[in-house]
């Protein structure tokens, strides 16, 4: 089994619910280890489109990594997701950030995600739910990371995890 953790976003139509239901369908080829808040976040590049929510989720899965991204891809499908333009709105987006402490980069997946890093929406919501995750590039913890980024890009919780999952995360 492999750990991985996924970022999910939303801005369009119910975005809490979008969450909701992409991490219900995770359930279907992953054991859901641990669910972050949900966290409000301003859009990061064009700025002319709503707010997200976001949310970091740990699993275990036995997939690779290359059919664990079809599966997050197809999740985006079934929950109607159109590409509008690169980082424009979306009802749902599912990113790998890390899978186990596996490094690549393949022209379909980059692992660790490359922008992570760089990302108070996501390093926000995976410090709740991993302190000591270290980025295996970097070598520097969640919380470290988080101290050493410049913006000021606004990132607060609006519900708890229940709200993202209701039922109760296996955990380890
Ligand atoms: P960003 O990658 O900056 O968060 P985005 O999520 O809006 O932008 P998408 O349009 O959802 O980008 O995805 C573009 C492509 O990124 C996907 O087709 C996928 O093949 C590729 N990709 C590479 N690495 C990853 C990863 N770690 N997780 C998800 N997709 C990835
Ligand atoms: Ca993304
Ligand atoms: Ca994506």
């Amino acid at each position: 089994m492999a750990r991985a953790w996924i970022s999910i976003g939303s801005n369009l139509g119910d975005r809490t619910a979008n969450c909701m239901l992409a991490v219900s369908m995770l359930s279907a080829f992953a054991r859901v280890a641990s669910v972050s808040s949900a966290y409000e976040t301003e859009p990061v590049g064009p700025k002319d489109q709503p707010d997200f929510i976001n949310c970091a989720v740990e699993i275990e899965t036995s997939l690779p990594p290359e059919k664990l991204l079809a599966e997050l891809m197809s999740i985006e499908e079934t929950l109607g997701r159109v590409r509008s333009g690169r980082w424009r709105e979306r009802k749902i987006d599912l990113d790998i950030l890390f899978y186990d402490d596996l490094i690549m980069n393949t022209d379909a997946l980059t692992i660790p995600h490359p922008r992570a890093h760089l990302r108070r929406f996501v390093l926000g919501p995976l410090a709740e739910i991993s302190p000591g995750l270290v980025h295996p590039v970097l070598g520097a913890t969640v919380p470290e990371l988080l101290g050493i980024l410049e913006d000021g890009e606004r990132v607060v919780i609006a519900a708890p995890p229940s709200a993202i999952f209701p039922q109760k995360p296996t955990g380890y």
